[in-house]
């Protein structure tokens, strides 16, 4: 259980191609996400987007261009957006829960749910 955690939360390779609108990230075990950067946005987990509140929920309509990403200690990521705000940190296991979130989505319309804290 504990080695199929650490493989479906390790990054292996990370792609956000200039320009481009989704973020890839290769997983140790295998699987791709693929995350659309305004998703990836709208979810910020900083307190500043979130509050104070126990769930991270979609706030849609920032700026959604990623102009740098670092990574932070290993077990998280960290993205300046166009308009200058990088205080998120999306650990890894929150990136991964992200992934099956959007996946499962599939374009379909309606709201988006909150996450619990549980998962960053
Ligand atoms: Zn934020």
């Amino acid at each position: 259980m504990t080695t199929h955690d650490a493989k479906t939360t390790t990054p292996t390779m990370v792609r956000a191609p200039m320009g481009a609108t989704v973020l890839e990230l290769d997983w140790a075990d295998g699987h791709t996400s693929v995350l659309p950067n305004a998703f990836l946005r709208g979810y910020c987990p900083c307190a500043g987007c979130q509050g104070h509140s126990g769930e991270i929920k979609f706030i849609p309509g920032n700026n959604a261009e990623i102009v740098t990403l670092e990574e932070v200690g290993s077990y998280a990521l960290l993205f300046n957006w166009g308009d200058g705000h990088s205080s998120g940190i999306y650990t890894f296991r929150f990136l991964r829960r992200l992934g099956e979130l959007s996946a499962a989505e599939q374009g379909a319309a309606g709201p988006r749910p909150a996450i619990s804290r549980t998962v960053t």
